[in-house]
């Protein structure tokens, strides 16, 4: 089954309206191949999302970088995946590693969090990795199968989710893993998505790598037969986010 090339871009807590003006203005003038080639999502903070939205052009689309674990109401500073669906924002960014660790989000509030989205209408692009400690543990397979089986306890119909992964000590770091080192945890996710999901659901899932992407490494890790895309950070605040776009090609 093809799975179409993801490219998403998280601006994490950055921009000011004029920084983020001249982002859209950049990926708006950008001859990047045809959204039936790559998929784009960017996602700027909430401020902005549907300043972004009004501005981007339509073939790109925008995603929220976190949203509350259920339905909305007496909790303050947070938003539900209710008022993203009414904004019209389609996608939204979970368990990303920075929650995880400066939020205490554990893997099963991540799991409920992207269950109550998905049943919403959100599309999700799900996060999971290892800590540098972990890896050097030999750990790594470990932690992200208990990170995906706690998402895939909430979740039925994987059609409209990304899973992201990112080894937290390659996140802002500028130490990309190696293709070598995604192709690896990329085929055990989907080895263990045949074994614990479905057949059909490993071969069509979208698992995209992030971690210090930039426009030097993403052809080489993009040739790897089993990334299927990046989630970018620092990078995609850069005119070099279009390079790894047209990475899908
Ligand atoms: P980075 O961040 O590209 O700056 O390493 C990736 C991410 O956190 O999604």
């Amino acid at each position: 089954m093809a799975r179409k090339f993801f490219v998403g871009g998280n601006w994490k807590c950055n921009g000011t309206p004029e920084e983020v003006k001249k982002i859209v203005t950049t990926l708006n003038e950008a001859e990047v191949p045809s959204e039936d080639v790559v998929e784009v999502v960017v996602s700027p903070p909430f401020v902005f999302l549907t300043f972004v939205k009004s501005l981007l052009r339509s073939d790109f689309h925008v995603a929220a970088q976190n949203c509350w674990v259920r339905k909305g109401g007496a909790f303050t500073g947070e938003v539900s995946a209710e008022m993203l669906i009414n904004l019209g924002i389609p996608w939204v960014i979970l368990g990303h590693s920075e929650r995880r660790a400066l939020l205490n989000e554990s893997n099963e509030f991540v799991g409920d969090k992207v269950g109550y989205a998905l049943s919403q209408g959100l599309k999700v692009i799900a996060c999971v990795g290892e800590t540098l400690e972990q890896r050097e543990s030999g750990s790594t397979l470990a932690v992200v199968a208990a990170q995906t089986q706690a998402i895939a306890d909430k979740v039925s119909n994987w059609d409209n989710i990304v899973l992201a992964y990112e080894p937290v000590w390659a996140i802002g770091t500028g130490k990309v893993a190696t293709p070598a080192q995604a192709q690896e945890v990329h085929c055990e996710l989907r080895k263990w998505l045949h074994e614990n999901v479905s057949a059909e659901v490993a071969a069509s899932t979208r698992i995209i790598y992030g971690g210090s992407v930039n426009g030097a490494n993403c052809k080489e890790l993009a040739a790897k037969p089993d990334v299927d895309g990046f989630l970018v950070g620092g990078a995609s605040l850069k005119p070099e986010f279009v390079d790894i776009i047209k990475s899908a090609t």
